[in-house]
This record gives structure tokens, C-alpha cells and sequence, in this order.
């Protein structure tokens, strides 16, 4: 079968990797797991085989009847023709994993970011990249929205290097797993709060934080925050965001 570009193809195929993937996935007879995007089945087939209840999330039409003769006989696999994008969590918690279509993988980690109570760990296969920014730390280059954005909710952690040659066809760039496991002292703010903080505060990086958020909050509530006004918002740490989300969410009451 063709790969479809539009629907980030690109299918494992390097035995060793992918046992490191299913290893880091451990995956355990009876738990819950969702595969987003098992493509050809080239993790699928270890994940039901260690008799884990598994539900597969596949956009493409062309796919599912090879899916059906793959695993369709086998009682702990079910098999949706859906658009992981609209994929609503419920009766979890879950793990969910895949080997992501690069294209989605963003809003996707935000869409299971606001279903983080249905979830139990997530691991998925990333362009490098993406995995770098998720993981970054306060005054890297890469910090950014999805560091902070998953950080508030999850322990975030990178593995492996991927080479493009692990892949038919090989994508341009190297791969990363990452894996997020939910924060059990995760602090209680509101997630559209913090999103559209994190989105304003991020706007224009080489600005100062004060320029950034100067409509929404004043250099003595960045103070508060123990936050000079003068600071790009890469070297504010996700606590600090955390910290004024909960200012702005208190004075929209
Ligand atoms: N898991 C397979 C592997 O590792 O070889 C395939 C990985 S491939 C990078 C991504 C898979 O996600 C493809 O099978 C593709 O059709 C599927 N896909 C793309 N967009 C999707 C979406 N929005 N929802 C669900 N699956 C999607």
C-alpha cells in the first residue's frame, strides 16, 4: 500500500526499535490501552499480544480492512474508524500510545492534555523536535506553550533517538519518544486560562513578558509572582505561570 503524505505515513519497520517502543509502553494483560494510529500494525501486534485490552484509532479508510484480518479475531482488540483528533476519553484510565502523524501531533497532546483525568500514562513517537520542546527547561531556546502546557500536567521524559531509517518512506527528520505521566500533585488551574496565558504570554518571544501580557496583567502582579517585568517569557517557570493563571481565573470571578 502507498503511503499517504497527508495522513503522516511513515511506517516502522526496524524490529529493535520497535521492542524498545513496547518496552517503554510495558504494556500488561487486562489494563486499558488506546492506539492512536496503528497504521500497518507494527506495534499493534505486541500490544495484543500481551493481552491488553486495546482500542485502535485509525483515520484511514484504506487501512481498516487490513486492520479487520490482522486483528479482528482476536476478542481484547476493538477497532475505530475515527479521527484521533475527536476521540473522547471515557471508563479509563487509559494508556495511550502510537507512532504519531506528525501533522496532528500537537493539538492532539493538547486535546488528551484536557482529558488528563482518563489517562494514566501516555507514550508516543515524536518528531525529535517536538519531544525537545515538550521536555524543555526554563531558559532554553525550546521552552515554550507545550512545555509548559504539558509540564503543568504531566512528568515529562524523552528516550530513544530515532533515525529516519527506521522508517518506509523515511521521513526528513529524526524521531523521539516521549513520555508523559499525569502529575498526581499537578496544581489546579484552569486549563483555558492557562492556555490562552501561555498563548499571549509566548506571542512574540523576543518581547518582554511585560509587552507580551501588558493588556492582561500589571509589572506589580508579575512582581507578586516574583517575576521582573523585564524577563523574556522562555526564562518564567511553569510554577510562575501556574501562579498567574490562578491570578487571572480569581479576577475573571
Ligand atoms: N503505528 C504505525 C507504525 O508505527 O508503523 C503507523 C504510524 S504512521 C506515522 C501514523 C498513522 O496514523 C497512520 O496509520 C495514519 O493513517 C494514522 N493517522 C493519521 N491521521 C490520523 C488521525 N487524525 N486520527 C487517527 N489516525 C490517524
Amino acid at each position: 500500500m502507498r503511503a499517504k503524505k497527508s495522513l503522516g505515513q511513515n511506517f516502522l519497520q526496524d524490529e529493535g526499535i520497535i521492542n524498545n517502543i513496547v518496552k517503554i509502553i510495558h504494556p500488561q494483560a487486562g489494563e486499558k490501552i488506546i492506539e492512536i494510529g496503528p497504521g500497518q500494525g507494527a506495534i499493534t501486534q505486541y500490544l495484543q499480544a500481551s493481552g491488553a485490552d486495546l482500542q485502535l484509532i485509525e483515520l484511514d479508510t484504506d487501512l481498516i480492512p487490513l486492520l479487520q484480518q490482522q486483528f479482528g479475531q482476536h476478542d481484547n482488540v476493538q477497532i475505530h474508524h475515527l479521527d484521533a483528533l475527536k476521540l473522547k476519553l471515557n471508563n479509563g484510565p487509559f494508556k495511550v500510545v502510537g507512532n504519531l502523524p506528525y501533522n496532528i501531533s500537537s493539538p492532539l497532546l493538547i486535546s488528551m492534555l484536557y482529558q488528563h483525568t482518563e489517562i494514566k500514562q501516555m507514550v508516543f513517537m515524536l518528531q525529535k523536535e517536538v519531544v525537545q520542546r515538550i521536555c524543555a527547561q526554563p531558559g532554553q531556546k525550546l521552552f515554550g506553550r507545550l512545555s509548559v502546557m504539558l509540564q503543568h500536567q504531566f512528568t515529562c521524559s524523552s528516550h530513544l533517538d530515532i533515525p529516519p531509517t527506521a522508517f518506509i518512506p523515511q521521513p526528513k527528520v529524526d524521531s523521539q519518544i516521549v513520555q508523559l505521566i499525569p502529575r498526581e500533585n499537578a496544581t489546579e488551574v484552569s486549563l483555558p486560562v492557562l492556555e490562552s496565558l501561555v498563548k499571549q504570554a509566548f506571542a512574540m518571544r523576543r518581547k518582554t513578558i511585560r509587552n507580551n501580557l501588558k493588556k492582561i496583567i500589571s509589572d506589580e502582579q508579575l512582581q507578586s509572582c516574583g517575576i521582573d517585568p523585564g524577563q523574556r517569557p522562555e526564562t518564567i517557570t511553569v510554577s510562575q505561570y501556574e501562579q498567574l493563571a490562578k491570578m487571572l481565573a480569581n479576577h475573571a470571578d
